[in-house]
């Protein structure tokens, strides 16, 4: 198991942060620990990397006890912390040299990071001149030093513009292909764009754990549509199984579909049948949303 947390509690003064937390992380699983600020998301990723103590319960990663077998803990994790504490000043590659020779990590790592998180272009750079969406993949190539088991990065997509988004989370599938990679954030569509799984907390209780193709099995659907121009409700109410047709914005419309078949390839043929153009072409989680909004109200 690559993560195992067994009633977890832990006090800030008399402020309960977390109460009774319970959950397991399977090998190889992208699991969302989704919350509203303030749910507890950090202070259970600094109890899991070794950073603070819980008051009562116990904790494992990669089978290594977070009290007594600190230093397993802490081979086994890749950290990457909410505000990715870089030093600045530093050269991208004297950055990850310096922190190769703390954790004895061979130096021909330092190359394999930066070639596994795409910062190759920017590599010769100092740390200041680079963009958030390259800072970040310093701190997920640093993460990967020492070849860890386990990812555990906190709110990693936090700041970062549309572009940097898409790539930081399609960086984060592909290295969830080889480890196991438990994130923080606070935003559904993120746990929708990236994770297999979610945990969701509120106010320091787990009160979902769900697996998104489970959630994605609900009876109804929703595809995000946008065209080049304005169409009436009406008319896109004539696809097969719509129930209703909402004008978001712009010329975007959110159609909610009384069936969880992909309803995408009608939509796509109901353009090209009425001459539109499609200018993007989604789906959301119905069931995910709904199911957020109901337990962090
Ligand atoms: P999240 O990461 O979900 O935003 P946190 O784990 O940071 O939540 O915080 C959970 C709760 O604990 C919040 O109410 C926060 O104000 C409080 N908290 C976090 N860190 C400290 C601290 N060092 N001292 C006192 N209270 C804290």
């Amino acid at each position: 198991m690559s993560i195992e947390v067994k009633n977890i509690t832990k006090l800030y003064k008399d402020q309960k942060a977390l109460n009774n937390v319970s959950f397991k992380v399977k090998d190889a699983e992208i699991v969302g620990f989704l919350g509203p600020n303030g749910a507890g998301k950090s202070t259970m990723m600094k109890i899991l990397t070794t950073y603070i103590k819980a008051d009562e319960g116990s904790a494992s990663v990669n089978n290594f006890d977070v009290d007594t077998e600190k230093k397993g803990v802490q081979t086994s994790v890749g950290y990457l912390p909410e505000h990715n504490p870089l030093y600045t000043d530093l050269y991208v590659k004297e950055y990850l040299n310096f922190n190769a020779n703390v954790y004895g990590t061979p130096k021909s790592r330092i190359e394999e990071v930066i070639e596994l998180t795409g910062l190759k272009p920017e590599a010769h750079k100092k740390i200041s001149q680079l963009s958030k969406g390259y800072r970040q993949r310093v701190g997920l190539a640093n993460a990967l030093l020492h070849n860890p088991e386990v990812l555990i990065l906190d709110e990693p997509t936090t700041g970062l513009d549309p572009n940097q988004l898409i790539d930081i989370r399609n960086l984060i599938k592909s290295i969830g292909k080889e480890k196991t990679v438990f994130l923080s954030t606070h935003i559904m569509q993120e746990v929708e764009a990236m994770c297999d799984r979610v945990i969701i907390i509120n106010k320091g209780e787990v009160v979902a754990d769900k697996y998104l193709k489970d959630l994605r099995d609900g009876q109804e659907q929703i595809v995000i549509v946008e065209f080049d121009y304005r169409i009436e409700n009406a008319f896109l109410s004539k696809l097969p199984k719509v129930k209703s047709v909402k004008n978001t914005y712009g010329f975007v419309y959110e159609i909610t579909f009384s069936t969880k078949e992909d309803m995408r390839s009608h939509v796509f043929d109901f353009a090209h049948d009425n001459e539109l153009k499609i200018l993007q072409l989604n789906q959301k989680n119905a069931s995910l949303e709904s199911l957020f909004q109901e337990l962090t109200k």
